[in-house]
């Protein structure tokens, strides 16, 4: 159970003012709240019409809606009221004023109505964390990932795995406890092992998928870098269609990396113009240039941009490039050189350039062209996330180090080390029940609640 027992509320919708304002009570005190503003507990699971007023002054607040869930069948596994309200900033005040004089009630913490959830057995750990990416989703395919796994894709799986697991263990135990006995068959040990192996590559096939599912997650990293004037935050400019960086005609003002998040037929990139990155005596510059190659270290791909009308070869300008991360080469700039046109160019087997486009991220021209291939570049990264299930480097964490107790079981002698096998197995089982919060997960719930709003 939560630590304290108080009746808590908030407002669960967004922020005022607004064409209705929804207020949810949560605990033992829901329905006396629902007694003091509206005079009456309505028919459970019903709307109900009601004049809210203040116990205080007897003064009527608003007209309202009234909602009625008595636990446990209800979102948090509590009694809940709901009140929607017309959602003006005095009216949620008034309300709140009211709510807050009952014997017993306190605004609700971020994340609270959830944690009280989880706590009753309504929501296992990975579908909070599915419920928390669904309200922060921000393209079709993060909602659809996020869905799955709130309707429990991966806890249903990590469940599974356990329950398997459990299975193995207690052949295990039965060899132990029953060793003396001469009815007791010897071969409990072989299909207990033979289980785990089983298991293990079934696990070790999930997390074989290069973390796309955390990508989904986050976003593809896509690094806009170059020199200084290439025109990177034009470019980003133009891709984000909105003024995101300073666009100057001064090398080098672009000190921090900015980042664009870009929705690309329903997948999600984050753009960071890299801009910052070149040598510089400069304290304030250098920190940048240093948080700049971090960032595009991790990038999946790279775009180097250079520009047309300079100079000089730019792709000797390049520099390291992260490992396993695409490239691609921009010209950019081509309104400044005659006879030149937007156009994607073979891809050149120097420096490992793998697509090449010249564009004006000046004029627009063949940025259409970039945005497309960007488009299928993410089509294709995501292609085969559909069977995602691993979301979050906690997850992988759990993944693998239920692997490695795997392992650390099957390396063991099959005779005489029973103790042992027991042991590696039971730790493997609850490093999947901390997946889904069975067990011992106190120290995980605060990380996991810190990304939820107040009202959820
Ligand atoms: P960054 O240092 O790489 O971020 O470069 P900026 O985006 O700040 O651009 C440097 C200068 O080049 C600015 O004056 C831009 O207006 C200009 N510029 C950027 N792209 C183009 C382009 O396609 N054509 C032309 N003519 N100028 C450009």
């Amino acid at each position: 159970m939560p630590p304290s027992r108080a009746t808590i509320f908030a407002l669960s919708s967004g922020r005022p003012p607004a064409a209705i304002a929804v207020v949810r009570v949560s605990g033992p005190q829901a329905g006396a709240a629902l007694t003091a503003l509206i005079g009456r507990v309505p028919e459970a699971r019903k709307a109900a019409l009601a004049r809210v007023g203040d116990p205080a002054n007897g003064e009527v607040i608003d007209e309202a809606l009234a909602l009625w869930f008595p636990g446990p069948h209800s979102e948090t596994g509590e009694d809940v009221a709901e009140l929607q309200l017309h959602g003006g900033q005095a009216v949620i005040a008034g309300v709140f004023a009211a709510l807050g004089r009952i014997e017993g009630c306190r605004p609700a913490e971020a994340g609270e109505f959830t944690r009280r959830a989880f706590h009753n057995g309504k929501l296992d750990l990975t579908k909070v964390e599915g419920l928390a990416d669904l309200i922060a989703a921000e393209t079709e395919a993060q909602r659809r990932l996020a869905f799955r796994q709130l309707q429990g894709l991966i806890g249903g799986r990590a469940e599974e795995w356990r329950r398997e697991l459990i299975e193995a263990l207690a052949l295990i135990e039965a060899r132990i406890d029953f060793s003396d006995e001469a009815d007791v068959p010897e071969n409990l040990v072989e299909p207990a092992l033979f289980a785990a192996q089983q298991l293990r590559s079934k696990i070790a096939a999930r997390l074989a998928d290069s973390g796309r599912g955390e990508r989904l997650r986050e976003g593809l990293v896509v690094a806009i870098a170059g020199p200084p004037n290439a025109g990177k935050s034009t470019l980003l400019n133009r891709l984000a269609k909105r003024e995101a960086a300073i666009v100057s005609p001064y090398p080098g003002t672009t000190r921090d990396v900015i980042e664009i998040h870009l929705d690309l037929n329903g997948y999600p990139l984050t753009l960071l113009d890299t801009a910052g990155i070149r040598d510089s005596s400069d304290p304030v510059e250098q920190e940048g240039v240093r948080r700049a190659r971090e960032r595009a270290a991790a990038a999946d791909l790279v775009l180097w941009l250079t520009d047309a009308s300079a100079t000089g070869a730019a792709a000797e300008e390049m520099g390291q490039t992260p490992a396993g991360a695409e490239q691609w080469m921009l010209r950019n700039k081509i309104d400044l050189v005659a006879g030149s046109g937007p156009s994607t160019e073979p891809p050149s087997a120097k420096h490992g350039i793998n697509r090449s486009f010249a564009i004006s991220a000046r004029s627009g021209a063949g940025v259409d062209l970039l945005v497309s291939a960007l488009s299928d570049f993410a089509g294709n990264y995501f292609g085969t996330t559909e069977t995602a299930i691993v979301t979050r480097a906690r997850h992988r964490r759990a993944f693998e180090d239920t692997i490695a107790a795997l392992d650390r079981a099957l390396g063991h002698c099959t005779s005489g080390q029973e103790e042992l096998i027991a042991e590696d197995l039971r730790s493997a089982a609850t490093t999947l029940g901390r997946l889904t919060g069975r067990v011992d997960v106190e120290d995980i719930l605060d990380v996991i609640f810190r990304d939820f709003c107040i009202g959820k």
